[in-house]
């Protein structure tokens, strides 16, 4: 590249910076003249884009990007650190058209509105209000449990084919009749990763990559939690960056969804959240309305919990620290711990609007 691109990149990126500062202080700002507007434009351009392609782009444009890297650094070696600073001014402007182009197509959602505030929800809930919308999970999740296996003691098995359950991930947006969520999406674009291992050892079943906004998820985790990893990587498409109000659509989509296999992935998805919560705030009561559940739902914890201790290492510690550290770059200042937060947003949303019908 010209030096003087390089330079301009170079000093584009404080001002982008600058940018964000104050974005941060204008939700408003970002949610309506980006998300629900530029954003939506945009995100379609790359669905259109993208989509009809069998693998996914992403996928190599995030390989390309870790080859420039090495060749820089090999470049670096090469010519025995000399001219460090054009070496320098490389990579400033590097990160900088990296930077810009990553908020362009899809980060700046993370500086929109909070979804509480949009839905016109509160975040703030009691104990009892939690062990209610807990009981009643339960009672949705058993009873759907036992008309999905013979005996109460087995797992709900999913035989379908993962492109099927994308299938019906996808009819689930499309049929969605919630008026809460804005759901733009008419182009179906999820893909299997090509970095299905990697993943696995680092604790991730998806991402969005927001360059091309196509939708990857780990194509070895268990297929009964598929639905919910789909529908929350679908969630990511749509403008919603983070992850709590990711994981708060996914459980709303598939929990209202007509097909069964979808809403026990979503009842016992909100379930566990919840469970987890009520741990927080009482062990005991947490156990016993875990001692509530057919044996048979636990067996599908189970099994997703010893698919992920197959995998468990250094690198998922690495990994989980290196992503908090995005998290909270990112405007997500609890990092992983901000998982939790789907809960308030949970409770609140069904107390207020009474959504889980079946
Ligand atoms: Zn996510």
């Amino acid at each position: 590249m010209k030096n003087i691109t390089l330079k301009f990149l170079a000093l584009f990126f404080p001002l982008q910076l600058l940018l964000i500062y104050v974005l941060k202080q204008n939700p408003t700002w970002v949610e309506d003249y980006y998300s629900t507007s530029f954003f939506l434009f945009i995100s379609q351009l790359q669905h259109y884009l993208t989509s009809w392609i069998p693998f996914s782009l992403g996928d190599l444009f995030y390989s390309i990007l870790v080859i420039i890297m090495l060749m820089w650094v090999f470049r670096l070696f090469k010519t025995k650190f000399r001219r460090m600073r054009t070496r320098l001014l490389e990579a400033l402007a590097f990160v900088s058209l990296i930077y810009f182009l990553f908020h362009l197509f899809w980060g700046f959602n993370y500086y929109r509105l909070p979804l509480h505030q949009s839905l016109g929800i509160s975040t703030d809930y009691t104990k009892e209000e939690l062990q209610e919308f807990t009981c009643d999970l339960i009672q949705k999740t058993n009873s759907l449990h036992s008309e999905l296996v013979s005996n109460d003691s087995l797992k709900v098995d999913y035989e379908f084919r993962q492109i099927q359950l994308q299938k019906l991930v996808f009819e689930a947006y499309r049929n969605s009749v919630n008026q809460d969520i804005k759901i733009p999406y008419r182009v179906e674009n999820l893909k299997k990763s090509l970095f299905s291992l990697p993943l696995s050892y680092g604790g991730f079943s998806g991402y969005v990559n927001p360059f091309t906004n196509e939708g990857q998820y780990n194509y070895k985790i268990p297929k009964y939690k598929l639905p919910t990893t789909m529908a929350h990587e679908i969630g990511h498409q749509l403008g919603y960056s983070k992850e709590n109000e990711a994981n708060f659509i996914a459980s709303i989509i598939t929990m209202e969804d007509e097909n069964r296999f979808l809403r026990y992935s979503g009842l016992t998805f909100a379930l566990k959240y919840s469970l987890n919560d009520m741990y927080k705030k009482d062990p005991l009561l947490s156990e016993a309305l875990i001692a509530e559940l057919n044996s048979g739902v636990l067996k599908n914890y189970k099994e997703v919990q010893e698919f992920w201790q197959a995998y468990t290492g250094p690198v998922e510690l690495i990994m989980e620290t290196v992503y908090g550290n995005y998290l909270k770059a990112n405007n997500q200042p609890q990092g992983m711990e901000s998982y939790s937060y789907v809960v308030a947003l949970l409770v609140n949303y069904y107390q207020q609007k009474q959504i889980i019908n079946h």
